[in-house]
Parts: C-alpha cells; sequence; structure tokens
C-alpha cells in the first residue's frame, strides 16, 4: 500500500481573500500563513458558527485541516421501510409527512413521520431547531440509521437531492450544535489550502521511507477513496508527529545531560519522623517508589522520574516524602500544580502534614495580592520557606529560589513541556512528575522519552472500591435522599453542577444559583458550600478549609474540584446531567469519594437513555462497570476513537492527532531510527520548538 496513494483530484486553487503577487507564484509554492486565517474566512461561516466551532477547538483553517476524521462511514444498503428491522444500519428514502418539536429542559426533541410507498416511521432528533422548517410535508429525505423500538434512529441525513450520508465518507468529532454535513464541507475548503502545509520532509526521506507527500496524505485523510487510502496518509501524519515527538526528546536529552544537580545522599531522621507521623503504614508500591526515588536522589544526574498512579493511590505522600529529602539537608522544595485550586489544596494537605515536623510551607499563585505576593517571594528567596506550593507562578522570572534542590511537577501532562522546563532552567534540581493518566508504562516510555517510571499499582488496601450508580432525572430526588442519609451518619458530601459550555462568569453564577436552590430544596437544614473557578483565591481557601474540617457538610462544586481534593470523610458524590461530562473527567470527579476507609458511592444523574446519545450512554455504562482507570482509558479509546489518550488541546502532547500508539509500534520505531539520523540537521525545527513551547516566545512579541 505504501508509496501508491494517488493523487486524489483537488486543485490549490485561488483563495478570493488573497490578493494576487505581481507575478502569479507557481501552485507549488506553499504559503503556511493561508493556513493561520480564522474560519470566518471560510464560505457559510458567521459569528455563530464560527463560536460553535471555537468550542470545539477550531479557530483556523489549518485547526480544520490538522484535525483528521474519528472515523470513516462504511457505504450501506438501501431499504424499503417495510423490510426495516434488527439492529442493522441501512438508509432510506422517504418524504415526511409532519414535523413537530417540543421542549424537555434543555433538550428540543424534534419528532417526524416519513414514509416510502410500503410504510410509515418514526424519527427523532435532538437539539436540531433548525431542521424542522426544513421538514415541512412532501420534503424528499434520505434517512441514514437504525430501527429501534422508537422508530427509526438517525445518524445522519440527506435533504432533498443531497447525497453524502449512504456512502463512504469521514466522520469528524462534532458537538450537538455542530452537524457532520457542516464539518464536511468545512473540511473540505480547507483541504483546498493542503499544499500550503509544505511539504517539511527531504524528497530522499520521503522516498527511503515510501511516505506519500504531506499534502496527499492531509487529501487522502478527509477525502478517501477507500479505507485503505486513508490509513495510508494517517501514517504519513502520524509519522511526521511521532519524528517530531522524537527530535524533541533528543533535543531536551542533550540539555540536561549536561545538566547535574547536588547529590541528597541518604534520607535521615527528619524523614523518619516524617514517617512515624502518618497515620498509616505506607504501601509496598509506595515503598518501592520511595527506594527508587533515594537512588536519583543518591546522584548527581538531576533525578527525571514519572510517578504513575491512578486516582487517590496515594501520590501526594511520595510527592511529600521528595520534597522532605531537600529540606532535610536545608535545601528547598517546590510542588508546581495546574490550577490555583489545586494548589491551594496541595499547600492545605502539605502544611497540616509539616507543621507537626516543624517544616515551613508557603503558598504562591498569581492570584495572590501584590503585597502577599512580595512576602511569599520573600519568603523564597531567603529560603525561609522550606516547601514552596504553587502554580505556574512559580516558574515567572521574579520568583528566585534560596537552593532548590527538589521539584515536583503534579499533572504534568497538562503543562505545555516547556512550562515544565522552565522550572528547572538554570538550576538543576532533581524532578518528580507525578501523573494519574493512566498510560502504559511502554507508552510511557514513548512519550516521555527516558524518564524512569514510578508505577503505584495498587490503592491502599483499606480502600473500598467506589460503588456507581446511573439513575435518571425523575428518579434524582431518590439519589438525594440516599445523599441525606450520608450526612445525618457525620459523612460528607458533593454535588457537581452541570458542566456548561459557556464562559466561566456563567459557569460560577450556575453553580452559585444551583447551591441556593438546593440550600431550600433537597439540602435544606443542612451546611452547603459552594466553590467555582471565579471565586476570590481567599474565599476559596476557606470554602476548602472549611469543608475540610467539617464545617461544611455538602460542597457544590464546579470541576475545579476534578483534582487534588482530598477529604476522606466525603463519601458520596451526585453528579448532576453526568451525560456532558467525558469519561476521564467522570473518573476524575469520582476519585474525590473513597478516600477513606469508608464504602463511598458516586451517583450520575442524566436524562433517561434513549435521549442520550450512544457515546454517552456507553460512557456512564462503562462508568458504572468499573473503577479501574487503565480499563476506563480503554473504553474511552474505543468510544472516541484511539489518538486522544494524552488529553485535550491543553496538553503538551496534545500533537499527538494522527498516532495511533496501540498500533503505531512499527512507525514509532522508524521515527526514532529516523530522528537519531537526523538529530542535528535541523529537521522539522519549527514545529520541534513548538512541541517545546520555545517559539511561543517569539510568536508573540
Ligand atoms: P492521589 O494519588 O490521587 O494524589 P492522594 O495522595 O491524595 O492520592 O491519596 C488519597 C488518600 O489516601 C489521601 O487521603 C491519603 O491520605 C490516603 N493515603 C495515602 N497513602 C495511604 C496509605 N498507605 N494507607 C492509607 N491511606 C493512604
Ligand atoms: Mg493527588
Amino acid at each position: 500500500m505504501k508509496g501508491t496513494l494517488a493523487r486524489v483530484g483537488h486543485h490549490a486553487g485561488f483563495a478570493g481573500a488573497a490578493p494576487p503577487d505581481r507575478w502569479p507564484r507557481p501552485r507549488s509554492v506553499p504559503r503556511p500563513e493561508r493556513l493561520e486565517a480564522g474560519v470566518e474566512t471560510l464560505q457559510g461561516v458567521g459569528p455563530t458558527l464560527a463560536r460553535r466551532l471555537a468550542r470545539i477547538g477550531l479557530e483556523t483553517v489549518g485547526d480544520l485541516l490538522w484535525q483528521g476524521p474519528r472515523r470513516y462511514e462504511e457505504p450501506v444498503p438501501s431499504k424499503r421501510v417495510c423490510d426495516l428491522f434488527g439492529e442493522e444500519e441501512a438508509v432510506i428514502e422517504v418524504v415526511v409527512r409532519s414535523a413537530s418539536s417540543r421542549r424537555r429542559g434543555r433538550l428540543r426533541i424534534l419528532t417526524a413521520r416519513v414514509a416510502d410507498t410500503t410504510g410509515e416511521v418514526k424519527v427523532t432528533w435532538f437539539n436540531q431547531p433548525w431542521l424542522e422548517e426544513r421538514l415541512s410535508p412532501g420534503t424528499r429525505i434520505r434517512l441514514r440509521g437504525r430501527a429501534n423500538r422508537y422508530g427509526f434512529a438517525v445518524s445522519s441525513y440527506d435533504l432533498e437531492g443531497e447525497e453524502s450520508t449512504a456512502d463512504f465518507a469521514p466522520v469528524y468529532p462534532a458537538s450537538e450544535d455542530l452537524v457532520q454535513k457542516r464539518l464536511r464541507d468545512l473540511h473540505s475548503q480547507a483541504l483546498v489550502l493542503a499544499r500550503d502545509a509544505g511539504e517539511p520532509l527531504p524528497a530522499a526521506l520521503l522516498t527511503a521511507e515510501r511516505l506519500p507527500l504531506r499534502a496527499d496524505a492531509l487529501a487522502a485523510v478527509h477525502r478517501p477513496r477507500a479505507l485503505e487510502e486513508a490509513e495510508a496518509g494517517r501514517a504519513r501524519l502520524a509519522f511526521d508527529e511521532l519524528l517530531v515527538l522524537r527530535l524533541a526528546l533528543a533535543r531536551t536529552a542533550t540539555e540536561r545531560e549536561r545538566a547535574s544537580a547536588v547529590p541528597l545522599g541518604a534520607p535521615g531522621e527528619l524523614l523518619a519522623r516524617y514517617r512515624a507521623s502518618l497515620p498509616f503504614t505506607l504501601t509496598p508500591d509506595q515503598e518501592r517508589s520511595i527506594a527508587e526515588i533515594d537512588a536519583d536522589l543518591r546522584r548527581s544526574m538531576p533525578m527525571q522520574r514519572l510517578l504513575h498512579g491512578d486516582v487517590g493511590s496515594g501520590k501526594t505522600v511520595v510527592a511529600l516524602y521528595a520534597l522532605l529529602r531537600a529540606v532535610e539537608l536545608g535545601r528547598q522544595g517546590a510542588l508546581m500544580a495546574p490550577t490555583e485550586t489545586l494548589a491551594e489544596q496541595h499547600f492545605l494537605t502539605m502544611d497540616e502534614l509539616c507543621a507537626p515536623l516543624g517544616v515551613r510551607v508557603s503558598l504562591l499563585t498569581s492570584s495572590l495580592r501584590a503585597r502577599e505576593h512580595a512576602a511569599a517571594r520573600q519568603l523564597i528567596a531567603s529560603g525561609d520557606a522550606q516547601i514552596v506550593v504553587g502554580t505556574h507562578a512559580l516558574i515567572q522570572k521574579e520568583v528566585d529560589f534560596h537552593d532548590l534542590a527538589v521539584a515536583v511537577v503534579d499533572e504534568q501532562h497538562r503543562f505545555g513541556v516547556g512550562q515544565r522546563t522552565a522550572l528547572v532552567e538554570g538550576r538543576s534540581p532533581h524532578v518528580l512528575h507525578l501523573t494519574a493518566t493512566p498510560i502504559p508504562r511502554t507508552l510511557a516510555l514513548t512519550v516521555y522519552g527516558d524518564l524512569e517510571v514510578s508505577e503505584l499499582a495498587l490503592p491502599p488496601a483499606n480502600r473500598k472500591p467506589v460503588i456507581t450508580a446511573w439513575v435518571t432525572e425523575e428518579r434524582s430526588s431518590e439519589a438525594y435522599k440516599r445523599l441525606r442519609r450520608h450526612l445525618d451518619d457525620g459523612r460528607q458530601a458533593y454535588v457537581v453542577c452541570p458542566l456548561i459550555e459557556e464562559s466561566e462568569t456563567r459557569i460560577a453564577r450556575a453553580a452559585e444559583a444551583e447551591a441556593e436552590r438546593i440550600r431550600s430544596a433537597e439540602l435544606r437544614g443542612y451546611r452547603v458550600g459552594c466553590l467555582h473557578g471565579r471565586l476570590p483565591s481567599a474565599e476559596r481557601r476557606s470554602v476548602m478549609a472549611s469543608f475540610k474540617a467539617g464545617e461544611l457538610d455538602v460542597l457544590v462544586a464546579t470541576t475545579v474540584i476534578e483534582v487534588g481534593v482530598d477529604v476522606p470523610n466525603a463519601t458520596i458524590m451526585i453528579v448532576q446531567e453526568a451525560d456532558r461530562f467525558g469519561l476521564a473527567q467522570l473518573h476524575q470527579l469520582r476519585g474525590r469519594v473513597g478516600r477513606g476507609a469508608e464504602q463511598s458511592y458516586c451517583l450520575l444523574v442524566s436524562r433517561a437513555p434513549e435521549e442520550l446519545t450512544d457515546g454517552a450512554s456507553e460512557r456512564l455504562e462503562a462508568l458504572v462497570a468499573t473503577t479501574d482507570g487503565f480499563e476506563l482509558a480503554e473504553r474511552d479509546l474505543e468510544i472516541r476513537g484511539e489518538g486522544q489518550l494524552l488529553g485535550a488541546r491543553q496538553s503538551g502532547y496534545s500533537d499527538l492527532r494522527f498516532v495511533r500508539l496501540r498500533r503505531d509500534q512499527n512507525l514509532l520505531e522508524r521515527a526514532r531510527d529516523v530522528a537519531r539520523g537526523f538529530e542535528s540537521e535541523g529537521l522539522l525545527t519549527d514545529e520541534v520548538d513548538r512541541l517545546l513551547g520555545e517559539a511561543e516566545h517569539l510568536g508573540e512579541s
């Protein structure tokens, strides 16, 4: 298959917006700046559509080009309505008899009766109000979908003579208010500019590796005539991504080899006191990780270790151990967290554990008032702060550590690679990265390069898996009844507010309104606090502290509690409109309960199953079925399509868009070999810079 990829017919025609140059350029000269144009430069894109596209991460023409389809629709047979039975996918060609819509909550349900000469069937769409006016009686429509007990469940449609639905077609990640047809059209428009993506690999390399041109690969991915063609295109684009990754890793490895750190010897009296002060004994996995860290800290090569463990596996005590190793020798430790809430939470936890040991912990976030901020910086510079906990505020230039020896970076996949290296730049502390992202060990090595990996595979033994139930909205009063029972037993609870894709301010307001509503309804008489991203940090800290101290019974919260919040007495969680959350996100949220010895519960509330998309039902079913992060990650891959394993756009490695890590082992090896040969040749330099966050500074000025 390789190398035989045919060019798919399309022209690199002139975009209307670009004025011709003095002399027409040859078509083969790529103009990458054209890909920076906003989506509104495409035909048919106004402000509303642009906003919807932005919400799923599509802002420029290039974003469209670089977003491959999740999968391809295979052609299916046409059937007569009277022949519809079973679950088999089919296409029916019908005429609309009547259509009407109604509202249920935030849901808009559109129902139509359609018929051919052999019979009539009922079809339903959710949240597509604009469709109703186009479904006047007599309209011809072609529907692709499956028969079910409610009628015919439509997956796509063609109106009045349009034809794309039944045929081999790309399926893009969509949202409720963005239909495939629209996305396909926009991707087609973007594809016209494929040549402007340039060709970064030398011709000789392409020939040797039998890879198609980048532009042809893009065309093949978006408009293949057959699956094999799409796969060959994807492989080329995946190869580029892996090559960039390997080149970036080679560059950082060279830098690291030159750095040296102060060896920290063996643990002593402070660490013995720390162990004695813990209210539990460490698990075997924690002990093993600590031994591995101790071995690293003895050496003058800076530690670069990844501590990997599922939510609730007990990473924090291990991280604090590493920080205290620095403190014991009169040096400093720092912990960097991805969000303010998480930093504040870590600060509370660490301060509580450190105070009895006589170790001073400081918090540094960008939301501190100027005076507090200056004071904290002073403590850091003088060395009075022995452990510093903070957000990326920690890596800003004006922060000057007295003597940083150990740095811990929490949930590091949320940082770009560049941000992570900034913390260690010019300082060479030993670094421990924490992550709960369930990635198999081999994969971690691939993606994180030569990081050593320690694993907390088993949670503390006294832990009972959280029991998860999925309940429909009609029965949510029972969920609250259950929750009140826990409160009456002296336990605490979380209520997670619906995820609305609006502004941060809107989300905050909705959370406050929900807390207010609950206080006078389901949870009247209980102490209910509210936590969201818009609270000033002092207030957020005080809400968290009161919840921790048991002065609040319930925390109504947005996803700010997704990571790091640790209150073992909280034993039950209700997630409202759980179908709106991603699988990984729900797993993280659920990790907030089940942190003590008590049996904990997670109640997922959603609309009725028949109103949910297939993906949403599958996610909720998966959560009910297992609490194992690895298994859930696997399911997530199946449901969403692969390639997104490493997180959403905020991830430093989100550039692995076309890679299918489980399938691409061979590609990975080829990329590694090629990277070795080209390390010093400046291959793909721009892309490597971008991955390492080094180009950002240039771009911003
Ligand atoms: P995570 O890996 O998600 O960061 P944490 O470090 O927050 O997990 O630990 C989760 C909870 O388990 C905390 O309340 C912590 O005190 C507790 N814990 C950690 N280690 C042990 C252990 N060895 N035995 C019992 N409880 C533990
Ligand atoms: Mg944690």
